[in-house]
């Protein structure tokens, strides 16, 4: 069976399972691309499809294909403009005619980005929403925009991703111009302040690469752990850096870790990150997460139940963008259904982005058996009371796992793991969440598995 005929017949299948409307607006222009070993590529002709049919239709997609294929085992989507013969003959258009024209989706409002300083104008204090996990981060970049260049100076803001930095640093800078649109600000991050020094040095303008940034006032760098490693770009702005704070010119930092854990960073640059003030910013409670959603549920005019507003804050932990984006997809769903925006609806349409893996049947025994299977050691060894070395570090990512997959009690970790204490399960999770902001190798054999533990089911 041709890749086109096993496309066509899933969708001939998803097609009965969605609304027309769903249908024709997230399948219109799809293919796959490629399968291979139980692994199907469906090309998409846009992100925002992209996002859709990964987080709210993989399910749909994913059964609808083992049904003509049942050894598929993962779908994933790329973003790819299909062949013309192609799309004439296979579109989803020459499945079904649609008699109205389709809604268009909103995708996010873009605001104008100014060419000159960088700046996003959503960005602002007013709407930043205060919690125990930004306060002091938010504090001090406050005070910083209220007295330029004298109160801290660099400041250095840093925590995961999707938690607020970006949006804490602009505020900064729009404050500034709001006040006085005759100060330089310049926001840039510090990707692009590298491309922009290679280029200056390729065409030999480092003259005035340089006079350019030393004009400006505040100067604001974003996720600067991306200079790691880049020497030359180091240097440059190490003395660009020196230029400005000897005239006291704002410089504000943000990163994903604190300075200390970027890996080569020159250390004289280190000791002038840490010459000034450094806050972190960490994940948001319960109460702010509802807060931040009320308050854009509300700027968006969205008509939602409290109960669906806090389903979505109680299940949606990791980060304040991936909240937006659930409800966003909400908002659109809103606008495509006309259905009302209940509890029930809200956790339909949310199930596919909640990957809870109680939903998905998976128990502390396979947790056991993955983490066991992966580091290559007997399970009853990670359940003894052993303090073995090389199962202390396997068992402290099983506790991790039962509490971020399961959402276990910590009595519940400890009496699963061979009756221990309760603190030694907190402590567990503690330290694995915490080295994983830093430790890309604990990150990535998390992320196996991970993998390991879904493919399971
Ligand atoms: P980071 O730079 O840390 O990755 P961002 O600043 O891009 O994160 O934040 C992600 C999204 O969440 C942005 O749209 C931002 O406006 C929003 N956001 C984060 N924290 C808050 C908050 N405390 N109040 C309101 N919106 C927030
Ligand atoms: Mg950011």
């Amino acid at each position: 069976m041709t890749n086109e005929e096993l496309w066509q017949a899933a969708l001939g299948e998803i097609e009965l399972s969605i609304s027309k409307a769903n249908f024709i607006t997230w399948f219109k222009n799809t293919s796959i691309l490629s399968n291979k070993d139980g692994r199907v590529v469906i090309a998409v002709p846009n992100g925002f499809a992209k996002e859709w049919l990964e987080n709210k239709y993989n399910l749909y997609i994913l059964r609808a294909l083992r049904n003509t294929q049942n050894d598929i085992r993962e779908v994933s989507c790329t973003i790819a403009t299909l062949q013309d013969n192609f799309k004439e003959q296979h579109s989803v258009d020459a499945i079904v005619a649609p008699k109205k024209p389709i809604p268009v989706p909103p995708l996010e409002k873009t605001p104008q980005i100014s060419q000159e300083n960088n700046l996003n104008p959503k960005y602002t204090f007013e709407n930043f929403i205060i919690g125990g996990n930004n306060e002091l981060a938010r504090a001090a970049c406050y005070a910083v925009s209220q007295n330029l260049g004298r109160t801290y100076n660099p400041l250095f803001i840093y925590g995961g991703v999707g938690l607020g930095k970006t949006h804490l640093l602009q505020s900064i800078g729009n404050e500034i111009i709001k006040k006085d649109q005759s100060r330089k600000v310049k926001y840039i991050t510090s990707e692009r302040f590298t491309n922009e020094l290679v280029d200056a040095i390729r065409t030999q303008k480092i003259n005035e690469f340089k006079e350019y940034y030393q004009k400006i006032d505040l100067l604001i760098i974003d996720d600067v752990q991306f200079l790691s490693g880049k020497e030359k770009t180091q240097e440059e702005f190490f003395h660009i850096f020196n230029y400005l704070h000897q005239f006291n010119k704002q410089i504000v930092l943000s990163s994903d870790r604190a300075p200390k854990a970027i890996p080569t960073l020159e250390e004289r640059l280190r000791s002038r990150f840490e010459g000034g003030m450094i806050a972190d910013v960490s994940k948001a409670d319960f109460e702010t997460r509802l807060a931040i959603l009320t308050k854009k549920a509300h700027d968006e005019g969205l008509n939602i139940t409290k109960e669906a507003l806090n389903f979505i804050a109680e299940n949606i932990t990791n980060n304040i963008r991936e909240l937006e984006g659930a409800l966003n997809r909400v908002s659109v769903s809103a606008q495509l259904s006309n259905q009302e925006l209940d509890l029930k609806y809200v956790s339909f349409l949310l199930s596919n982005l909640i990957s809870s893996g109680k939903k998905k049947g998976i128990t502390h025994k396979n947790i056991i058996d993955a983490v066991s299977g992966f580091y290559d050691i007997n399970p009853n060894d990670l359940i003894a009371k052993n303090r073995k070395k090389e199962v202390a570090k396997p068992r402290q990512i099983a506790m991790f796992l039962m509490r971020s997959e399961l959402q276990y009690s910590y009595p519940g970790i400890g009496e699963k793991l061979g009756g221990r204490d309760h603190t030694t399960a907190i402590h567990a999770f503690e330290k694995i969440s915490k080295e994983l902001e830093y430790n890309e190798k604990l990150i990535e054999e998390l992320s196996s598995l991970k993998e390991r533990l879904y493919s399971i089911t």
